[in-house]
């Protein structure tokens, strides 16, 4: 607070879920006042069963806490060291689970409630809200999630255009390129065309000949979807049918749809024509990740690896996430956010946590504390730099608001995909970062992956504790 704004107006944060509560958090540890409008009880949502905030809906893990080997772990590291109210509240109130942060949800979530409605800055207001905010409340952080409320969905919707807010979710395969085997797999797009930006060489392609394909069909007609949660209405749009259920329309469906051979000449076999073929397309900035074109699914995570490591070439894939189809209102975010969260078309409006096109209770919370402080630094006039790239909150800010490549060439379909937080966004190491081993010489194989992990690890937390050394000074809580 500066002397010629000795009160400033309060900044409003949107929905009192994992972001809300950590950017409401934020903010007043900046000492600006904050309201918070959270419409539960006076509305609900499919999935939320309290009138808590911070409710976990489903599981109550906040997945790997290790941040030496794992990208979660790292966020949870960085997150601990930026005072998040999240983790916080999660390692007051974890239970046993191995290498997992797991918590007593209702412990976890009472936890949350109880510090914000103890902070004197923040104003819990029990509403829904049902349009955009109106214009002079000036800093707004929109975090409504996943399943925002119909009325400001249409708003937003309205604001950013039609295409540019998707109510659902349905999400291909993605994986690292390091574990494509690229002596069976080769590089080309369909009949060679170059399109905006591209090559001819835009894919990777896997082949396969009859006998795999047939396997192919056959297992994944026989894999297990149980569990997977069917939500009233589920749209399956022509566009994003789950591959299972293309396959059980007919053995050949595949091979005249996402697999289909035609224009594509395998590089390593040119006079062997391939009977169906499977494409990765680029899916970031640095080329480490590829999705599976077509392959959205509701089969579970364990079949998923399973059946999809049958595709000649994929045998050893380390998939960055798995497939997925539910009901998620995210914006196409590389498009419409800046560096900072905020819609391009109206400064002073952000929008934070799943709704901004990441996946997980840890990475919406993460992305509320970055809303947040970026509010604040607003709200203050300070400037504050993006974390860097280096970082997991760095490298997960930048996915969603610009290192995502945009590929639209299949009608009707978003390329943009809600993410996790994975090494795959991380910018490669420098060379000399991965440290030998004792003794000389060099890590090999798993030990080199690895090996390769623990430094981009290391080198995430040294340069976002360097960062939030160079930031603006934090109060501590209860202060
Ligand atoms: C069914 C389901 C299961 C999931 N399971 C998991 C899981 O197991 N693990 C995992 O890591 N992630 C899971 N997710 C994904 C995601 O991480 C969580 O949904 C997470 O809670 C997102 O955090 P958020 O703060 O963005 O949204 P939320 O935590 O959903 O918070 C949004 C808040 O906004 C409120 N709100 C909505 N509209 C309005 C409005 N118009 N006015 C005022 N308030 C409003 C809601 O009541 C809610 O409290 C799941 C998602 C869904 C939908």
């Amino acid at each position: 607070m500066t002397k010629s704004n000795p009160s400033p107006s309060p900044i409003h944060v949107i929905g009192g879920g994992l972001a809300g509560s950590e950017a409401a958090w934020q903010i007043a540890r900046r000492g600006l006042p904050v309201v918070l409008h959270e419409m539960r009880p006076v509305r609900g949502t499919d999935a939320h069963k309290t009138d808590s905030l911070a409710e976990l809906v489903c599981s109550n893990s906040f997945r790997s806490d290790d941040a030496e080997n794992n990208a979660v772990g790292v966020i949870h590291a960085e997150m601990r060291l930026a005072g998040s109210l999240i983790m916080a509240c999660a390692d007051k109130n974890q239970v046993p689970a191995g290498g997992a942060l797991a918590v007593d949800r209702e412990g976890f979530a009472r936890a949350v409630t109880d510090a914000i409605e103890a902070e004197p800055l923040i104003e819990i207001a029990r509403e829904e809200i049902t349009g955009l905010p109106p214009h002079d409340w000036d800093q707004t952080i929109i975090a409504t999630g996943p399943l925002t409320a119909p009325g400001l969905a249409e708003a937003i919707s309205a604001e950013t255009g039609q295409d540019a807010l998707a109510f659902f979710d349905a999400i291909a395969p993605i994986i690292y390129t390091e574990s494509i085997d690229m002596s069976v797999c080769w590089f080309q797009s369909r009949y060679d065309k170059v399109g905006p930006g591209g090559t001819g060489k835009d894919y990777i392609n896997c082949p396969m000949d009859k006998d795999q394909y047939d396997a192919f069909v056959d297992a994944l007609i026989a894999g297990d979807t149980t569990g997977f949660k069917e939500w009233e209405g589920t749209p399956y749009f022509d566009g994003c049918l789950p591959i299972e259920i293309m396959a059980e329309r007919g053995r050949e469906t595949l091979r005249h749809g996402p697999m289909k051979p035609m224009g594509l000449t395998n590089a390593h076999k040119p006079d062997i024509k391939a009977y169906a073929v499977v494409q990765l397309r680029q899916d970031n900035a640095l080329g480490t990740l590829y999705n599976m074109v077509g392959f959205q699914t509701k089969l579970k995570y364990g079949a998923q690896a399973e059946i999809f490591r049958l595709i000649p070439g994929l045998e050893n894939a380390e998939f960055a996430r798995l497939g997925g189809l539910h009901r998620n209102t995210y914006l196409n975010s590389p498009r419409l956010l800046d560096g900072t969260l905020q819609l391009k078309s109206r400064p002073g409006l952000r929008f934070a946590g799943q709704i901004t096109g990441c996946e997980g209770y840890v990475e919406s919370s993460a992305m509320g504390l970055l809303a947040g402080r970026f509010a604040a630094a607003d709200r203050l006039g300070e400037a504050l730099a993006p974390p860097p790239l280096t970082s997991a909150f760095g490298a997960l800010l930048n996915h969603i608001t610009g290192g995502h490549i945009e590929s639209n060439d299949e009608p009707g379909k978003r390329s943009f995909q809600p993410m996790n937080v994975n090494f795959g966004l991380f910018p490669p190491l420098e060379p000399g970062a991965i440290l030998r081993p004792e003794g000389g010489g060099r890590f090999r194989g798993k030990d080199k992956a690895k090996a390769k992990k623990q430094a981009m690890a290391r080198r995430a937390l040294t340069d976002f504790a360097a960062w939030l050394e160079e930031g603006p000074a934090i109060r501590q809580a209860a202060e």
